[in-house]
């Protein structure tokens, strides 16, 4: 449990550097949920998705996110927009019929306007919140996570893409039998790297993936008997001596996939699970963090 702690914080720092200096959102409609997420433009004109799109009906009124200034109200690219600076930021909202004006001061959660319809991007009504600092888009959705909880997967978009093993991670619950490095091999006597870590099971014990990736082999393989080999993002892993595999080379898998069951195919002594990670085409410790 010891090594999920650095990743974790390591997440959260990704997740919320700016709840720290900046102060939370208010949601500008009713409802809490952003159906369209942020993606960063890598250029000023590039695509990407500057803002982030909230759900809502035509007409409904559209709230101020913080105190601050009205500094736009008009039209962008024939699309009504407001803008409020909040000091070193700005939120902008579209399409909004702006019932204030440039100059007023306005409080969190007070009305600006009313909700058009007709933004590309959603099927009936949407606002597109955006933040700003400069000529920098930021992420709405780090200060409006404070005050409520939000959906962060787009449901008609990509799938996010599944972090890389963490490391350290056993497939399967059991005893390491033999560890990674230099031993005798118990069956042919000779001394040699052992180039992966033997955990001991039960035959049958479903076998699952320690993470997401593509299997490149799930064939016999010489000693290493009936094997899967999953190619993650920047590694790979492999289950040896199966007794059964139940996935096919080019299937994609997750984390738990069931890839195959334990048994004592190969050069085997009795039923385990040669559990093995390779990095740049190197067998690696697979208990090394
Ligand atoms: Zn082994």
């Amino acid at each position: 449990m010891k090594r999920a702690i650095g990743p974790v914080l390591l997440l959260m720092l990704v997740l919320f550097p700016a709840a720290a200096q900046a102060s939370a959102w208010e949601w500008p409609l009713g409802d809490r949920r952003i159906d369209k997420p942020f993606d960063a433009p890598d250029t000023t004109y590039g695509p990407g998705h500057r803002g982030v799109d909230l759900p809502g009906r035509p007409g409904q009124t559209v709230r101020a996110v913080a105190a601050g200034r009205v500094t736009f109200a008009g039209r962008v690219a024939g699309i009504a927009t407001i803008t409020i600076t909040h000091g070193a930021e700005r939120s902008t909202y579209q399409p909004v019929e702006a019932t204030v004006r440039v100059g007023d001061a306005v409080t969190a959660g007070q009305p600006i306007g009313r909700l058009l319809g007709g933004h590309p991007s959603c099927r009936r009504a949407c606002l597109n919140l955006g933040r700003l600092r400069g000529d920098t888009y930021l992420d709405p959705a780090q200060l409006l996570t404070a005050a409520g909880a939000y959906r962060l997967i787009d449901p008609s978009g990509p799938p996010p893409e599944p972090p890389d093993l963490v490391g350290g991670e056993l497939p399967i619950d059991g005893p390491v039998t033999s560890a990674f490095g230099m031993r005798v091999h118990p069956v042919t006597g000779v001394r040699k790297l052992h180039d992966g870590v033997d955990i001991g099971a039960s035959c049958g014990t479903e076998v699952p993936s320690v993470g997401a990736g593509t299997v490149v082999r799930a064939s016999h393989h010489g000693p290493y008997g009936l094997q899967v080999e999953v190619r993650h993002r920047e590694s790979s892993t492999s289950y040896s001596h199966l007794s059964s595999i139940s996935v096919e080379s080019g299937q994609v898998v997750g984390p738990g996939t069931v890839v195959g069951r334990v048994g004592s195919t190969g050069t085997s002594t009795g039923c385990h699970l040669h559990f093995m990670k390779i990095v740049g085409g190197r067998p690696v410790d697979p208990l090394a963090g």
